[in-house]
Formats: structure tokens, C-alpha cells, sequence
């Protein structure tokens, strides 16, 4: 691992001044669970020189429901987000969504900031430079992608443009359905980004000197809320395709429905279609499967991808009839 400098920071504006002063060569550690991947393997082009360290920061990891709003700290823990009381009873999904996420172990230094912000897993990407070197790639800037003609097993299925990784977080799934938005602060203040519009096809849409400290999820009440992971290896492992379903069922008739897919493109999507077509029926076997194929409708499979499309049909068609496994319960 290359050496770097490292800058504890223990208010805001710390690091927002410490991330200023030493521009594109710093980099935010929260947790490190991801960031230190990337020191060791040196898969990048070029490396963070300094970690400005955020977690010594007083009052980002709290969760609470202020007014209309659900605000949870850039640096509360996954596994507090998955046993939080508040979650549980009125954001089940997004309580399900950061159990998913990798191990126990893991769970307890991520942050769900750094959940968000993290790198992508395509294997060409992360290719450690101690294996026979670094993989240039358009994500790199530094050649084409590799993925297109080669091993695209686990790529998106639409919204890929020059690169077709996708977005690893289950949290940024669960958060989609609710609307959520990240609130980010730096040089020139305070500013909220839609998480519907935080990732692109390249990066996600933080500037160098940037911070997120806090998430907000406009309240809800939807009772019926679900996510689901399909993942090769249960105890530990990425999503091939997630999906959080959030509805709202009265007298057996869909008033409001919001399904969100993951692992499927650059960021979380948003169902629109199935959604609008939902509201005003009832929640049955036909019309969740009606809605399943309008939600995977615009998809555009590589060459060894497609398998994902009927993953992602059986995962929106459950998680709208309520079926199956519940992690948190089992
Ligand atoms: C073995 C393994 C399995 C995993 N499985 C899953 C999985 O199933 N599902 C899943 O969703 N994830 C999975 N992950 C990824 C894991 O969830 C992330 O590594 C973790 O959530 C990152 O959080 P962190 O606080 O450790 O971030 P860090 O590693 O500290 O940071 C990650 C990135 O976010 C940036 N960052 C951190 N905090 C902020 C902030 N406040 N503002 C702006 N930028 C910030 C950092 O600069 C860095 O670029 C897995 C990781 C491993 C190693
Ligand atoms: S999918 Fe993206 S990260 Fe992977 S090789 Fe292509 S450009 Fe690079």
C-alpha cells in the first residue's frame, strides 16, 4: 500500500477546510471499508495523498424524524440503520437494505454515506496493479470499456453509456423508493442533490471538496414496504439485482406505489411506468405481473447479462404480492 497523509477532522467545517486545502489529492475516510480496497490493490490511475478522516465528527450519526423529514447522519452505521427502532416501524425497506449490505463485521464501521459514495465492483476496474498491472478503462479515462465485449455477466441492463458498472449500494435502492435526497456541504455551502440524479454513468455527482453529512427521506406513510436481494452467495455477496417496493394498500386497492431496482444500472431506478399503472387497482397476481414487465420494459441486456431481466421481473412481481423471505425476520 502506497503511503498517504492522514488529517483527523473534528467539526464540518475541519473538512470541508481540510479537503479545500489539499483539493483533488484528498480524499474522504469514513468508515474505510471500500477506500481501503483501493489503497491496497492501486487500481486507479492516480491516489488519494491525504484521507481526511471524518468519523471523530460529533452529531452525523443520529437518526431521527423531524417534522416531514427522516434525517439520518452521513456517519450513522449500517448495522444501527438495520436494528433502529424508528426504521423499523416506519422504514422497514431501508432498515432491510442496510442488513443486506455485506457482513456484520462490515456493517458496523460503514457508514451510510460511504455506502452511497463507494466505488463500483466491475472486475476490470479492480483489477489489482500487483497482478500483472492496472486495467485502463473509460471509467479510468484511460481506455475503452472493457465489459462491452467481455465478461459483462454482472453489468446494467440499461442506462449504461461508455461505462456499464453498476451502482453496488442496496441502501441507494431502498433510499430511491422513499425519494431520498443527499445533502451535501462544501466551499460554496450547503446544497441538496436527489438521489434520483446523484449517479451518472462515470462517477456520482460529488465535487472534489465535498461532503455529504446527512440523508433526507420525506416522512411517509406506505405501509407495505419490502426489499429484496438476489445475490449468488447468501451470507456475503453484491446484488445481482435488488428491489424495494414501498406501497400503500386500501380497501385491497393500491392507492400509492414507488418501485425502485438496484445492481441493474449506473444508479437505483425508479419504475415509473409500473408505478403509474398500479395506482387505483388491486395488488393481485395479473397486475403485479403486468407491472413487473412494464418496470423491466426499456432494458438493454449485453451479451451476457440478460438473465438479469427475469430476476428482475420475479423480484418486482414478489416484492409487490408481499412473497417471500424477509431478512430481518429470518
Ligand atoms: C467484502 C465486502 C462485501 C460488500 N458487500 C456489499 C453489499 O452486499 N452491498 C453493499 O451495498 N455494499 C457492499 N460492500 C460495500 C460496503 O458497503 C462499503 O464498503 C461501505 O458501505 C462503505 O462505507 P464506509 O463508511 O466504509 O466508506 P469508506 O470506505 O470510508 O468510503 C467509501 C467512499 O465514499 C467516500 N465517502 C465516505 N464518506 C463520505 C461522505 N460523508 N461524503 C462524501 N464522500 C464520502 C469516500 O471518500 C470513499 O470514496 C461490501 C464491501 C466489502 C469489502
Ligand atoms: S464497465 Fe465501467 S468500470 Fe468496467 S471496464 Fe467498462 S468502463 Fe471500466
Amino acid at each position: 500500500m502506497r503511503s498517504f497523509s492522514y488529517v483527523d477532522a473534528y467539526s464540518v467545517e475541519e473538512a470541508v477546510s481540510a479537503l479545500g486545502r489539499f483539493g483533488a489529492k484528498a480524499r474522504i475516510n469514513a468508515g474505510g471499508t471500500d477506500l481501503m480496497g483501493l489503497l491496497k490493490d492501486e487500481y486507479l490511475p492516480t491516489y488519494p495523498e491525504v484521507l481526511v478522516n471524518v468519523k471523530n465528527i460529533p452529531g452525523l450519526d443520529s437518526v431521527s424524524e423531524e417534522g416531514e423529514l427522516l434525517r439520518i447522519g452521513a456517519l450513522a452505521r449500517l448495522s444501527e440503520l438495520g436494528r433502529s427502532p424508528l426504521l423499523l416501524e416506519r422504514y422497514p425497506a431501508l432498515a432491510e437494505a442496510a442488513y443486506a449490505v455485506a457482513s456484520p463485521q462490515i456493517r458496523n464501521v460503514a457508514t451510510l454515506a460511504g455506502n452511497l459514495c463507494q466505488d463500483v465492483r466491475c472486475a476490470y476496474y479492480r483489477y489489482p496493479a500487483q497482478v500483472g498491472g492496472a486495467i485502463g478503462c473509460a471509467r479510468k479515462h484511460n481506455g475503452p470499456c472493457l465489459a462491452v465485449k467481455g465478461d459483462n455477466r454482472y453489468h446494467a441492463i440499461m442506462g449504461g453509456r461508455k461505462c456499464f458498472a453498476v451502482c453496488p449500494s442496496d441502501t441507494a435502492v431502498a433510499l430511491a423508493a422513499f425519494d431520498a435526497s443527499l445533502t451535501v456541504i462544501g466551499p460554496h455551502g450547503e446544497h441538496s442533490i436527489p438521489i434520483a440524479d446523484f449517479y451518472t454513468p462515470l462517477a456520482h455527482r460529488l465535487k472534489h471538496g465535498e461532503l455529504v453529512i446527512r440523508i433526507e427521506v420525506p416522512a411517509v406513510s406506505l405501509p407495505h414496504q419490502r426489499f429484496f436481494k438476489f445475490a449468488l452467495r447468501r451470507p456475503i455477496d453484491f446484488a445481482i439485482v435488488s428491489v424495494a417496493v414501498v406501497a400503500s394498500v386500501e380497501d385491497g386497492v393500491c392507492s400509492d406505489v414507488r418501485i425502485a431496482l438496484g445492481a441493474i444500472a449506473p444508479g437505483p431506478v425508479r419504475a415509473t411506468e409500473a408505478e403509474e399503472f398500479l395506482r387505483g387497482k388491486p395488488i393481485n397476481d395479473e397486475t403485479a405481473s403486468a407491472a413487473s414487465e412494464l418496470a423491466l420494459g426499456g432494458v438493454k441486456p449485453l451479451g451476457r447479462n440478460g438473465y438479469k431481466v427475469a430476476i428482475a421481473k420475479s423480484l418486482v412481481k414478489r416484492g409487490l404480492l408481499g412473497e417471500g423471505g424477509n431478512l430481518l425476520k429470518e
